[in-house]
């Protein structure tokens, strides 16, 4: 395999069960231990209250930033794993998760299929996946609204300002 590390991909990454600091701090040291992706910048941890299913803890997010030389399907499948790893079980969609990782944004990739779908379809709805993006990728353009997300989270943080997420924990170096 190449190190080229040429893809910037934006993964989410969630937790409402359990330690969930430590979780997304335990699901980042995987992902920095998978082959062909390293982390290179890390969001604040923001507190927000869950939107699909509403009856279940509160939940801490964050973003990240890789760089990749391995494809998008790759790297969800690697996503699952270390969810599976963590002991992630699917009882219910939505439903309360010890860590969930989704895949953001994948370099400028539009991609539609069954099982992936880059950008993640929810994300710009979700300002506890935008403000934390926005923070280490103002300037990231969304491939299909073809706006960048600062402006998506300002356009939310508008809209929706008492939702804002409380910040749990500043941005960390990484590097
Ligand atoms: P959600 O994250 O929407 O709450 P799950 O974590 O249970 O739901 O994900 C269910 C499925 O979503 C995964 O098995 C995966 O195949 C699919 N999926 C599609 N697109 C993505 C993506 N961009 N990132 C992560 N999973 C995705
Ligand atoms: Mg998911």
């Amino acid at each position: 395999m190449s190190s080229s590390n040429n893809v910037i991909a934006y993964i989410g990454l969630g937790s409402n069960l359990g330690n969930r600091i430590a979780n997304i701090r335990h699901a980042l040291d995987e992902v920095r231990d998978c082959p062909g992706v390293s982390v290179t910048a890390v969001s604040s941890f923001c507190e927000s209250e869950p939107v699909d299913f509403v009856d279940q803890p509160d939940f801490v997010n964050a973003v990240a930033e890789l760089r990749a030389d391995i494809s998008a399907r790759e790297l969800l499948r690697t996503l699952l794993k270390i969810e599976n790893k963590m002991g992630r079980d699917r009882p219910m969609r939505f439903g309360p998760r010890v860590i969930d990782l989704d895949i953001l944004l994948y370099n400028s990739c539009i991609i539609n299929e069954s099982g992936l779908v880059v950008p993640h379809p929810r994300m710009h709805e979700r300002s506890f996946v935008l403000l934390p993006l926005e923070e280490i990728a103002p300037h990231a353009e969304h491939p299909v609204l073809g706006v960048m997300i600062s402006e998506l989270a300002d356009n939310l943080a508008n809209a929706e300002g008492r939702h804002r997420p409380a910040q749990l924990q500043e941005r960390s170096p990484v590097l």
